[in-house]
């Protein structure tokens, strides 16, 4: 059986509504998927939940979808933020779109003394991480923040979340999951790692507490993967 197509749609969703889609969703549906009118697919967003739907029309400008019923209430996930210094264009995007699969709730470039690059394309990891959520059943779509400066984004943490900085070769202790569902972040440093101060003036946030993800130096997008795989491996954290 051809696997189900997924679509992330704005609100609001409803049985009943016929609900347009846009021309590259259409052109994913017909000319990349070859599905045409009368055959099924699901819509869904974080607030309104999923819904089973059908083609009514489809043409090269967008198609139209019925909704029909609900296939999933709308349900809270978990709150981790991914805040990470952008790397390489490739490793950039895998970063995203694992941290999607995962589970994160936001995404937050944050760039740093030695980070490799200066410019990241909100637009096209918005993209990966709504094809990711697609993909991996999930109904909500991780927003992309607008990159900010490493003070910046300190300055700014908001209060009753934790931050977690992985520090490499730190006597850190291991990154092990909080027991309550308090809001959190993973913050993951880029190739060069963080310079010192960066490091010192971090851990002097009550808010922040440094972690190890083992003894061996992780490539950037490695760490963000294997720190997010801990901090969201629990199957009743929503
Ligand atoms: N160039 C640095 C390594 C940077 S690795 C060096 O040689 O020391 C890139 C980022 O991945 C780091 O800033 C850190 O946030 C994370 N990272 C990699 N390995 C890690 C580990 N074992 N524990 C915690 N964080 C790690």
């Amino acid at each position: 059986m051809a696997s189900i197509i997924r679509l992330h749609m704005p609100p609001k969703l409803a049985t009943g509504a016929v609900i347009g889609t846009n021309a590259a969703q259409a052109h994913y549906l017909g000319a990349v998927m070859r599905r045409r009118a009368g055959d099924g697919l699901r819509v869904f967003n974080g607030t309104d939940g999923e819904y089973d739907a059908v083609i009514e029309r489809i043409g090269r400008q967008g198609a139209d979808v019925l909704l029909r019923e609900q296939t999933r209430p709308p349900a809270p996930e978990p709150d981790c933020w991914l805040a990470f210094a952008p790397v390489k264009r490739d490793a950039t995007d895998l970063i995203v779109e694992k941290a999607t699969e995962l589970g994160v709730s936001a995404i937050h470039p944050v760039f740093t003394e030695r980070s490799q690059t200066g410019r990241v394309n909100r637009d096209r990891l918005g993209a990966i991480a709504t094809e990711a959520a697609e993909q991996s059943e999930r109904l909500h779509v991780p927003p992309v923040a607008e990159p900010i400066d490493l003070a910046r984004f300190l300055a700014g943490f908001p209060p009753g979340r934790r931050l977690f900085v992985a520090a490499e070769r730190q006597a850190a202790p291991p990154l092990v999951p909080m027991a309550d569902l308090q809001p959190q972040a993973l913050l993951i440093g880029p190739e060069g790692g963080f310079a010192p101060a960066e490091l010192d003036g971090m851990a002097r946030h009550g808010f922040v507490t440094l972690v190890s993800l083992g003894p061996r130096v992780l490539r950037a997008e490695t760490a963000a993967i294997a720190g997010l795989a801990r901090l969201l491996a629990a199957p009743d954290q929503s």
